[in-house]
């Protein structure tokens, strides 16, 4: 029997057959020579009755994706290789590009110092940082978040998230004040579930540091031979409800104090055996590393926790951000 569906395909590629027949007859170009034969195939299937039909798992590969491409050989889960080059073609230009949105490696500024290392799961993650220099209040203000999610969407979502921030510091508001318009712009404009964690530091003239939370890890004191979170007020999470307000902890750093800033992808690395690596053991890795130069420590805090992973992949983005005081 031959259904409604099929019969649109059928019109649809002899239609395109004609038009493809009159472009080849005068021309030596044999993409559209090829072209032709894919067409010519996909009628072919059309007599036999497996047009639709997915080559690499034989389930219907959808009308959705026919109307986009009738001559589609396989389902969206199973890419042909010609399309797999280019989605990794395009996943590799996006990676770039969102590196290319962190800050530059090796800043420092008025004073401060301060190193990162960014790991994303997949090409592309949902963690982000940043260091925006406030010049109207002679202030610095540091970021360190995790959007909901994963991969491709939760990069969207971080890059977008990025440009609020970037764009409303402008308007040199006090960070608590910077965090609660950012988040109704970001509850107005992102999908229903999602949401992000972030912590923030405003980097005061004098030396002292602001510390917020919206529903993110408080970053970790190393000093001395010691190291443990900083106990802060947490604010609601970016995104979760149209209104909310982030209270500042004052803290001051000594010279060789280090602040530790950290996402999901770090405390929730598992080791195979069901076990987390959780927040104390960063915190031990930060003071074994504490009197080490704030590039080295970095290093030896992710080089711990990929240890503890024991060559589990990893499961989520990961972040850890150092942040010292020069003077
Ligand atoms: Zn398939």
């Amino acid at each position: 029997m031959i259904t409604a569906t099929e019969a649109y395909f059928r019109t649809e590629l002899i239609e395109r057959r004609h038009l493809l027949a009159r472009a080849t007859r005068d021309s030596h170009r044999t993409d559209l020579r090829d072209l032709l034969a894919d067409v010519d195939a996909a009628l072919a299937r059309l007599d036999d009755g497996t047009f639709g039909v997915c080559d690499v798992c034989d389930e219907y590969i959808g009308t959705k994706h026919l109307t986009h491409d009738p001559l589609a050989r396989c389902c969206e889960e199973h890419p042909t290789p010609g399309e797999e080059d280019r989605i990794h073609r395009d996943l590799a230009l996006a990676h770039d590009l969102q590196l290319g949105l962190l800050p530059r490696h090796g800043l420092a500024i008025d004073g401060w110092q301060f190193r990162y290392r960014y790991e994303a799961a997949s090409e592309v993650g949902g963690d982000f940082c940043d260091v925006i220099q406030v010049p109207a209040r002679n202030e610095t203000v540091v970021l360190v978040g995790d959007v909901s999610g994963k991969g491709v969407a939760a990069s969207l979502l971080m890059s977008s998230l990025l440009a609020t921030f970037r764009s409303l510091s402008s308007l040199a508001l006090p960070t608590g004040e910077l965090l609660t318009r950012v988040n109704a712009l970001f509850n107005d404009s992102s999908p229903r579930a999602s949401y992000a964690t972030l912590a923030a530091a405003t980097l005061l003239p004098d030396g002292a540091i602001d510390l917020y939370s919206a529903g993110h890890w408080p970053p970790l004191l190393g000093r001395g031979k010691a190291a443990e979170p900083v106990p802060i007020q947490a604010g609601l999470p970016l995104g979760l409800f149209p209104v909310s307000t982030y209270p500042g902890t004052r803290v001051r750093l000594s010279p060789d104090d280090t602040l530790l800033f950290y996402t999901d992808g770090a405390i929730d690395a598992e080791n195979g055996g069901g076990e987390d690596y959780s927040t104390p053991r960063l915190a031990r890795a930060l003071a074994t590393a504490a009197v080490d130069p704030l590039d080295a420590l970095v290093d030896r805090c992710l080089l711990d926790v990929r240890q503890f992973q024991n060559g589990q992949p990893a499961t989520d983005d990961l972040l850890l951000f150092a942040l010292r005081a020069q003077h």
